[in-house]
């Protein structure tokens, strides 16, 4: 790796999930040397939790609200950006991540989602986007789909990656190189104290325990094995998901933002396996691998807060649904202002309020 751009600084980053491990790949890259602290292991983190969906598109239809066109625009960069993403860590890992390029389907069961998928289409038309109408008769006789399923839309620009993979690499990548330290930190003194060095800038990504995330959104998901002739593409209908990858089938997910308690619920695993089963009727006699909750970090507006937010200090945090689809461009914004260079003002919309957060 060597420094293209500005001259190399040294740099913490708090959090190993895969937003810091994402902004530290991406600066080390361009030739600076990054230390990371987090005292967990990656298995704990959300970004382990996730169902590595890259969706621009099918993500317009699920944000509260009208159309939020700064964030639609970062959304549809990083989805451009991961290709290159996922080349880089091959390259410097060995590891392939297993970013697929075929298009997600879009499936409406009844009329109402017939509706939103139209609105959906309508949509990505104005923005100068992709998609494509499909039949049932296409979803049943190409895809193995139920008649439950009334239509779909093709969303070219939606597909997925393998995001165990994508953190396992990186993981391995930097504690190889003796560069992550397995600690809490809360202060820019307390890394130093503990790297035994001054830091140029610091960035803060720890997730939902990160200043700025505001809320957690818990989210129940699981694993099936994978069926024979399944379709290779994501499936998506309403809130739920059948996302396949070699080893596993991922079914999600529950969105519960008030939650008694982090665990399980056995019945969630019935339930997310019997709707998926109405979808693609083969799944029905898939065995279950895994079931697990995660927790979104949720921010304001739904909005991810990424940026400056003192001399030296940097925030990424509050990616909600969207830490993997997220990943490229977030690291590429956090590594363009840690180098001071001008970036896309539209991207100022995440940016943290001057003086903000609470960590020093
Ligand atoms: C069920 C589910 C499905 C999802 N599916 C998708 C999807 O398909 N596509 C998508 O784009 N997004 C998806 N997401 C969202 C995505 O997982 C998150 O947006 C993303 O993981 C956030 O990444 P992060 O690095 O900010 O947080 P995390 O991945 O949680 O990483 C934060 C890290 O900070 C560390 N940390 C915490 N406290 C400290 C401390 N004091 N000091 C140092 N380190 C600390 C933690 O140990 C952790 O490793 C899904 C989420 C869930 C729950």
């Amino acid at each position: 790796m060597t420094a293209e751009r500005a001259s190399p600084q040294t740099i913490a980053i708090a959090g190993a999930g895969l937003i810091g491990l994402s902004c530290a790949f991406e600066l080390t890259e361009r030739g600076h040397d990054v230390t990371l602290f987090d005292p967990n292991p990656a298995e704990t983190s959300t970004g382990w939790a996730a169902a590595g969906m890259i969706a621009p598109a099918y993500e317009l239809m699920l944000q509260a609200g009208p159309v939020d066109t700064a964030f639609a625009a970062f959304c549809f960069e990083s989805a451009k950006l991961w290709s290159g993403f996922a080349q880089s860590i091959k390259r410097h890992t060995g590891i392939p991540v297993a970013l697929s390029n075929a298009p997600t389907l879009a499936l409406a069961r009844h009329a109402d989602e017939q509706t939103h998928l139209h609105a959906l289409a309508d949509v990505l038309d104005e923005l100068g986007h992709r998609s494509r109408r499909i039949s049932a008769t296409t979803l049943q006789n190409q895809y193995g789909l139920s008649p439950a399923v009334e239509s779909g839309l093709q969303l070219p620009d939606d597909t997925h990656v393998d995001n165990r993979r994508v953190i396992s690499a990186l993981r391995w990548f930097f504690v190889g190189q003796g560069k992550v330290v397995s600690a809490a930190v809360e202060t820019r003194s307390k890394m130093e104290e503990l790297a035994g060095q001054r830091f140029d800038a610091v960035i803060w990504a720890r997730g939902t325990a990160e200043t700025g995330s505001e809320a957690q959104v818990k989210g129940q998901a699981i694993s099936l094995s994978p069926v024979q002739g399944q379709p290779s593409t994501v499936l998506r209908f309403g809130a739920r998901y059948i996302v396949p990858k070699a080893d596993r089938t991922i079914i999600g997910a529950t969105s519960e933002p008030d939650f008694a308690n982090k665990g399980v619920d056995p019945a969630v695993a019935d339930m997310l396996h019997e709707e998926a089963a109405r979808v693609l009727p083969q799944l029905a006699q898939a065995n279950r691998l895994e079931h697990w909750a995660g927790f979104r970090p949720l921010g304001t507006a739904e909005r991810p807060l990424i940026g400056r937010k003192a001399a030296g200090e940097f925030i990424a945090t509050a990616h909600y649904r969207n830490g993997v689809l997220l990943a490229p461009a977030t690291a590429k914004l956090i590594a363009d202002q840690v180098e001071g260079l001008t970036y896309e003002s539209a991207y100022d919309a995440f940016a943290p309020a001057p003086g903000s957060g609470a960590t020093a």
